[in-house]
């Protein structure tokens, strides 16, 4: 039944100013007639903007230019803003100083640009149950891929890791162990530290996908010991279309360079034998040929300062007490089963998914929208391999996604009112 919406409790957690989302107080149409406060429950896809990068970007959008080689006064201005983004991200993400910030367009973009960047015959070890974005590029760039199984708990998760990249046969080659922070499927934290240890111990590297632990998290690459990093800005309450690969700069600069083009050479000129020799940036510059997506990436430095001056333990404490109140609202209805790989008392980010027996859950997701202004999301979210095993179907199984093969994911963050997850 279309039940009245409650009037707006407001949460025992104070967030603070820097943390209110532009979405905040936008209206959906109901399918019955009216409107009602939309209540946006799927940031693991794509997070509201924060009000304060937004006026971030509009206050610098007057003095916007192109960067690097242009002299006039908007370009030099843009040219140290882009750079001194860089240097807020490093400092958001507790980099090394010799680590390289590369802005790239997202997670994808960064994870397939690492995979384009490995030495030949690195060997590359993958749990199955990553997002697509983690899973997927490594083979296509050649390299031999060990797919790892699920695994039942964190400390199973390191001995998989440890067993496979102790057996490996060419020991001493280059390797790396490519794993998420948190799940966007369970939200569920993984032992990256203990990840990055067991991969560092068998002489191989580790690259953390933090698209879903950055916007909740504090990621310290120096107190996990990981690689590289990389992440999304439009998770991290952002605005789309740029991203981050953060890391050792050793592989990087040796590695031809992710696209070919301006901006990321040094010298380009004609050979005797009439073919055109190239000199590449050994700089962050030779993976980001082109013109750079500036506001982009100075939206992200926006966003990670507005988090870092917030504080992370203000939003943890706000999804936490948030994550009770779906938790304790869903265990009143027999049908729910939520889905997870760690159990109950696995620690986990405002990232839950589950299904409604008897339900088509995809079309659960059409009525919560359109009967009560809820947005969440339906389907294996990019984790196929992962959502079939946890739905009962074997990993290999083949069908589309559809019908039985679906799950609901609820997901939040900051700005979140408490009456959106009372309302789901
Ligand atoms: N990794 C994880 C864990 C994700 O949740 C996502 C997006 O949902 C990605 C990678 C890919 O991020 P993007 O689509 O921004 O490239």
């Amino acid at each position: 039944s279309c039940a009245p919406v409650a009037p707006a409790a407001p949460s025992t957690t104070a967030v603070p100013a820097s943390l209110e989302v532009l979405s905040a107080g936008v209206r959906a149409p109901l399918a019955g007639g009216g409107d009602v406060e939309y209540a946006a429950l799927d940031y693991a896809a794509s997070a509201p903007v924060l009000r304060r990068v937004w006026e971030e970007v509009a206050e610098y959008a007057p003095y916007y230019g192109s960067v690097h080689r242009g002299t006039g006064h908007l370009s030099r201005l843009s040219t140290e803003l882009f750079e001194r983004s860089r240097e807020t991200v490093a400092a958001f993400l507790d980099c090394r100083p010799a680590d390289q910030v590369v802005f790239t367009r997202s997670t994808t973009d960064s994870l397939n640009l690492l995979a384009a960047a490995l030495p030949a015959g690195t060997r590359v070890f993958v749990f199955e149950t990553e997002h697509h974005a983690a899973l997927l590029p490594w083979a296509r760039h050649g390299h031999q891929v060990t797919y790892l199984d699920a695994p039942h708990s964190p400390r199973h998760a390191v001995e998989i890791a440890e067993s496979a990249l102790a057996a490996r046969p060419e020991a001493g080659g280059p390797a790396l162990l490519c794993v998420t922070g948190a799940s966007n499927v369970t939200g569920e934290l993984w032992p990256v530290a203990e990840l990055a240890a067991a991969a560092h111990r068998h002489g191989a590297r580790i690259v953390l996908d933090a698209a879903q632990l950055a916007p909740h998290r504090p990621v310290s690459v120096r107190r996990l010991d990981v690689d590289w990093v990389a992440f999304s800005g439009h998770k991290l309450y952002a605005p789309f279309g740029a991203g981050v690969l953060a890391g050792r700069a050793d592989w990087l600069t040796t590695a031809a360079p992710y696209l070919a083009g301006g901006g990321a050479t040094r010298v380009v000129n004609r050979r005797t034998d009439g073919g055109v020799h190239v000199q590449w940036a050994e700089d962050e510059a030779r993976h980001e040929a082109g013109s750079p997506n500036v506001i982009g990436a100075f939206a992200i430095a926006a966003a990670c300062r507005a988090l870092t001056e917030a504080g992370h333990e203000t939003l943890v404490a706000h999804e936490q007490e948030l994550l009770a109140v779906l938790r304790e609202g869903l265990a009143e209805i027999p049908a729910v089963r939520e889905l997870s790989l760690f159990g109950p008392a696995a620690d986990r980010v405002a990232v839950s998914s589950f299904t409604v027996a008897g339900h088509d859950n995809g079309q659960l997701a059409v009525e919560l929208s359109e009967r009560f202004g809820i947005g969440v999301r339906s389907g294996m979210f990019c984790a196929q391999p992962l959502v079939r095993r946890l739905l009962g179907a074997s990993a290999e199984s083949t069908e589309e996604c559809d019908g039985p093969l679906q799950a609901l994911r609820v997901s939040f963050g900051a700005g979140t009112p408490r009456e959106h997850v009372t309302r789901l």
